[in-house]
């Protein structure tokens, strides 16, 4: 490993944007953990991108389960010591009509969206302590934004099977809010950037590949708020174009 090689886990990446974030910041000469529920997934993506010449590796990771993730940080911690970028992108959108959701169906997706984030950023944080420059990436949605979808001419509040999703994507971006905060009021803890970021509408499985973006297109901000030079923004929101209205 060489010294200026940044370590980076992304969660839900055996396919999506997860796997693309993934590719994009291998070429740039990261090694990438590939997080996966199902390990055999994970490694045939990881198999993909080693047969081009990419330095990743598969790690079981289930972002509802307590032990998946803390075996995932002891063996990062075994193999690496370190991690300097921790993509928080795992998610799932039940799309169930606004009326009829059920409680049910709104647990099991703050279960993956909100708690899954909390519970694998706080595994992971005595990894991204010891970084000299660590990065986290909160994968939102444009649907988080409360000036968007409440403009009644968006698209956003045409949507009526998002009432989950988008209220757990607004709790991802008011947990990149906190977390800014409470990097920023410790002083060992103040080297540590946290972002929020939209990709915009991707064609991937969550919405039956109807969106207009390509994953390419969709990861770009990911990648741009992971590579963040010191100095950089912490408790933003981000879409590629810029910041993205609360
Ligand atoms: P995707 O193709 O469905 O990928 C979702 C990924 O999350 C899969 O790898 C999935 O694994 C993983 N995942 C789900 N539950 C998990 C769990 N409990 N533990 C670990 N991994 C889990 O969807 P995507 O569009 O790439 O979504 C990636 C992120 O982008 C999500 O947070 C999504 O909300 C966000 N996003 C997407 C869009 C869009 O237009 N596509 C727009 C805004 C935001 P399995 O293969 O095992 O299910």
């Amino acid at each position: 490993m060489s010294p200026s090689e940044r370590i980076v886990l992304v969660t839900g990446a055996n396919k999506g944007l997860g796997r693309e974030v993934a590719r994009q910041l291998a070429s740039r000469g990261s090694f990438v953990y590939l997080g996966s529920r199902d390990l055999a997934r994970g490694r045939e993506s990881a198999d993909d991108l080693r047969r081009i010449g990419l330095a990743v590796s598969e790690i079981a990771l289930d972002v509802t389960d307590d032990g998946s993730v803390a075996r995932a940080a002891e063996r990062i911690a075994a193999e690496r010591g370190r991690l300097d970028v921790l993509v928080n992108n795992a998610g799932i959108h039940i799309g169930a009509p606004a009326l009829e959701i059920d409680v049910a169906d709104m647990r099991a997706t703050y279960e993956t969206n909100v708690f899954g984030l909390v519970r694998v950023t706080r595994a992971m944080l005595p990894l991204l302590r010891v970084s000299a420059s660590p990065r986290i990436v909160n994968v939102a949605s444009t649907t988080a934004s409360h000036a968007r979808t409440s403009d009644p001419t968006s698209m956003f509040a045409r949507e009526d099977r998002s009432l989950a999703y988008a209220s757990s994507k607004a709790a991802v971006t008011m947990l990149t809010v906190q977390y800014a905060g409470a990097f920023r009021r410790r002083p060992d803890d103040a080297h540590i950037l946290v972002n929020a970021v939209t990709p915009g509408y991707v064609s991937t499985d969550l919405n039956g590949n109807t969106g207009h973006r390509t994953v390419e297109e969709g990861s770009r901000v990911v990648v741009a708020m992971a590579t963040l030079d010191d100095g950089g923004p912490s408790g933003g929101f981000f879409e590629e174009a810029g910041p993205v209205p609360w």
